[in-house]
């Protein structure tokens, strides 16, 4: 039987830019010891109080069908977290709870878009994004921010840019570990507001910044109206198998997204938003105690990519990555992580997973423990030197 050509299509025929993280897995299963810096994934696991609400909850009886918006009390507290942070003046009625950010991200592009819209996105993106805007039926279309200006997007950039209903953008940033600046964000702001635009702000790292301040730009002037945030718990509460994150956003579009997710996900299970409530209401400790090995280990990062007179960092200010620049080496970043990966049995993942922008660069996820970590990227310094020297 024929499948529809969204769905076919989904990928849009390329690589989906997972190649190297798959190789890397058949390896393990294979028996091959492999260190794995590919995936945003924490090296923790859920804390054991949250999982305790969890079962609490559930033992409670909250296994049926939990509300679909989310429970009340969970949009009130995500409505007091994000207003506490942007001063925007938020209520539960701003707030939809989505299984995750991911579904976030599907809704949001739903929302925007009708079939045959374009979307603009970010390139260098988050590998899923340009499959999910063309899985709504709208048409993915990237503006590329470049490493000459750290990969903040410039006014200039979007000079090209064909008419459009949204523009999704993600700080802090996977994959480059760039927060956008005030003028970064100020000047996104002026793009969508002069071209009455939707602006898809994807803040699942919120909770991972270094340097500078996290701006969401829903607390700029005017763009509150215009504006759907994707927040998640995947990131800032190692919960990334609970499926939970929200939308938050103008009343009238939420109303509208809650009926699209009585069509779609039906809601997040009851005793999963109970233990977000749980986790949320420990408040900032948590978090950042969440966050803290991904800033010991980007000292680690800095103390060792000091030494390499071939690799340079892009500078890491958020997120739980380091984006190296590897075009020294004469290598592509997927060559050069294929043969880091059968060389020195260490997996990365190619900057071109994530683009054009970021071709000739590694992203490396700082997700092992401390001395692993330190290990491993010297391993990959001295490798990239032995490269650029054979070269
Ligand atoms: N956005 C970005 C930028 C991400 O990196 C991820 C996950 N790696 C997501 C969204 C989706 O996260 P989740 O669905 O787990 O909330």
């Amino acid at each position: 039987m024929q499948l529809s050509t969204r769905l076919t299509g989904l990928t849009g025929g390329g690589s989906d830019g997972w190649d190297v993280f798959r190789r890397s897995r058949a390896m393990i299963a294979a028996g091959t010891s492999v260190i794995e810096l590919t995936q945003g994934e924490h090296d923790i696991r859920t804390d054991a109080l949250i999982l305790d609400e969890m079962h609490r909850s559930a033992r409670a009886g909250n296994t049926g069908y939990a509300p679909v918006p989310g429970t009340d009390v969970l949009r009130d507290a995500v409505a007091a977290r994000v207003q506490r942070l942007t001063g925007v003046a938020t209520n539960r009625d701003n707030v939809v709870i989505t299984p995750g950010g991911q579904a976030a991200l599907y809704a949001c592009h739903i929302g925007a878009c009708d079939p045959g819209d374009t979307a603009l996105f970010i390139d260098p993106y988050y590998a899923t994004y340009p499959g999910t805007i063309r899985g709504t039926g709208a048409v993915p279309h990237c503006i590329r921010a470049r490493p000459e200006h750290g990969f903040q997007p410039q006014a200039g950039d979007f000079a090209d840019a064909p008419d459009a209903r949204s523009l999704l953008i993600n700080s802090p940033n996977n994959p480059t570990g760039v927060v956008y600046t005030e003028d970064t964000l100020a000047g996104i702001a002026r793009h969508c507001l002069d071209h009455d635009m939707w602006l898809i702000s994807d803040e699942v790292y919120d909770t991972q910044v270094w340097n500078g301040r996290h701006i969401s730009p829903r607390a700029l002037p005017g763009m509150a109206d215009h504006t759907l945030v994707i927040g998640s718990m995947s990131k800032s509460h190692a919960m990334t198998g609970s499926r939970i994150g929200w939308i938050v956003g103008p009343a009238k579009a939420i109303e509208n997204l809650i009926n699209l997710a009585t069509h779609t996900t039906y809601g997040v299970p009851g005793y999963i938003q109970d233990a977000a409530l749980f986790a949320l209401q420990q408040g900032d400790p948590l978090q950042d105690e969440i966050a803290a090995p991904f800033l010991r280990r980007r000292a680690i990062a800095e103390r060792v990519l000091k030494s390499s007179g071939v690799l340079t960092a892009v500078p890491c200010d958020g997120a739980m990555y380091i984006m190296l620049d590897i075009r020294a080496t004469g290598l592509t970043g997927e060559a050069f992580a294929n043969a880091l990966l059968d060389h020195e049995h260490i997996a990365v993942m190619p900057g071109e997973s994530f683009g054009r922008a970021a071709a000739g660069h590694l992203r490396v996820a700082m997700t092992v423990e401390d001395t692993a970590f330190e290990s491993a990227l010297t391993r990959l310094v001295h490798f990239a030197e032995r490269t650029a020297h054979a070269a």
